[in-house]
């Protein structure tokens, strides 16, 4: 057996390329505010918040004690006909936050779970009020929905649906915003675009508006590399699920939680959809947690409408746990008290102005920014798409920064708590390796 002593060969790691990494590890080995150090004792730069999840830097203080006392006082309580006062005290908490009407809270573990529980919430919903025809599923081309059979039938990402078969069927997909040649280098969000959400009445004309339950986007898509929605898109989306009585499902799980200036983007775009999706910044990852915030009506529908006993046949054994509660609470207070929701405001005209220096270097074919989150776009390599970004990435980190890179683009979504003087490291360092990639 080739890796039998290696102790880098049990753990089938996941998204990553297993055997590059284990030819060349790179180990984190703890992490403090703005930085990670590696098991070789190097600081890293933390230019993606973890995976878009630490929003308010690593190791916090309040967070890590209120996971230690929780641990301590109740490991585990089940949400199965039973309960406790944390997850109902977020989820109070949690629905103040949201766009006024989304205020019922079903908890998840992740991102994924989150997106599934909300298709679920929609197909259950269209039944409940008597509209069972309503079953199909509309999703957008460079959606990322997380990776369960749910999330990747709607998602967008043809690498991670062709392993997979057939998925769920009945799901169709808008086209996507992205456009370099209308909107390239762009400060926030792009002018030309709007009428791209017609493409749901395409999609309303061909299948039948009572057929279809739910459209689900990101307001902001972020691991396809940053695709900011077009001034009156999200808006056109949303008149044209009201006008042929489709649920709008937004995927927050990396817009919520200061990302893009505000709780949620659907507050920041000021366009309210039916479901929102969270997760990551939730509990600023310290514990795996997500959620999902219904409309009330929605939730009415299900709950009131339906005979004695359960009213929708859905949940995590660790829905709510007690750990990532704690936590969530935690973070929420220290979103509350360090203004971190006010980020993008404060820092966003620096921030924008910053990484948009990086227009005309070697290779950029595209700036966008938005809140705290920039998406660089390089030419990709003749016959060797993504290399150059992934080189980028590994230059970077041996430089002491982590940046994402994702097909071709590098995609920069730092802790909310940085200041100018790491943004100025970020965009300096990338701007002299940008120099050395060829
Ligand atoms: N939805 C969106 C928009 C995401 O960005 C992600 C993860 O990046 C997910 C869902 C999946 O989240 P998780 O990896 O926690 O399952």
């Amino acid at each position: 057996m080739k890796f039998e002593n290696d102790p880098l060969a049990a753990f089938w790691m996941p998204f990553t390329a297993n055997r590059a990494y284990k030819a060349h590890p790179r180990q984190l080995a703890s992490a403090k505010d703005m930085h990670y150090v590696t098991d070789q004792g190097a600081r890293i730069l933390d230019g993606t918040a973890g995976l878009w999840c630490v929003n308010a830097g690593h190791c916090r203080a309040p967070i890590v004690e209120a996971i230690r006392k929780t641990a301590g006082e109740l490991d585990f309580a089940p949400v199965f006909q039973l309960g406790h006062p944390l997850a109902f005290e977020l989820a109070t908490r949690l629905a103040r936050l949201m766009p006024e009407g989304l205020d019922r809270i079903f908890f998840t573990n992740s991102g994924s779970e989150s997106v599934d529980t909300a298709l679920k919430i929609a197909l259950a919903y269209q039944r409940a009020r008597g509209q069972g025809t309503r079953t199909r599923l509309i999703g957008r081309e460079r959606g990322y929905h997380g990776v369960g059979f749910g999330g990747i039938s709607v998602g967008g990402i043809v690498n991670n649906r062709r392993q997979f078969g057939t998925l769920l069927t009945g799901v169709d997909h808008m086209s996507h915003t992205h456009n370099l040649e209308h909107n390239a280098f762009t400060r926030g969000q792009p002018n030309w675009g709007a009428h791209l959400a017609d493409d749901l009445e395409r999609i309303v004309g061909l299948h039948g508006a009572e057929t279809i339950a739910a459209v689900i986007v990101e307001p902001m898509a972020g691991s396809t590399g940053v695709l900011v929605p077009p001034v009156g898109y999200l808006e056109r989306l949303r008149e044209i699920c009201d006008r042929h009585g489709i649920l709008l499902i937004f995927d927050e799980v990396i817009t919520a939680f200061g990302r893009v200036g505000g709780a949620t983007a659907a507050g920041t775009f000021g366009v309210t959809p039916d479901i929102i999706t969270m997760a990551k910044g939730l509990t600023n990852a310290a514990v795996p947690m997500g959620a999902v915030a219904v409309r009330r009506s929605v939730h009415d529908a299900i709950v009131e409408g339906a005979a004695d006993g359960i009213e929708l046949f859905h949940g995590y054994t660790y829905s709510g746990h007690p750990l990532a509660a704690a936590a969530a609470l935690a973070t929420l207070d220290l979103y509350r008290d360090e203004g971190l929701f006010d980020r993008a405001t404060e820092l966003g005209g620096y921030w924008e102005d910053a990484v948009h220096s990086l227009r005309g270097k070697r290779h950029v074919i595209d700036v966008r920014t938005i809140g705290i989150v920039a998406g660089i776009e390089l030419e990709p390599r003749p016959g060797a798409p993504t290399k150059r970004a992934t080189e980028l990435f590994q230059k970077c980190f041996d430089a002491g920064l982590l940046v994402r890179a994702t097909g071709d683009i590098i995609a920069l979504s730092p802790p909310l708590i940085l200041e100018t003087a790491h943004i100025d490291e970020m965009v300096g360092r990338i701007a002299a390796l940008l120099a050395t990639v060829d």
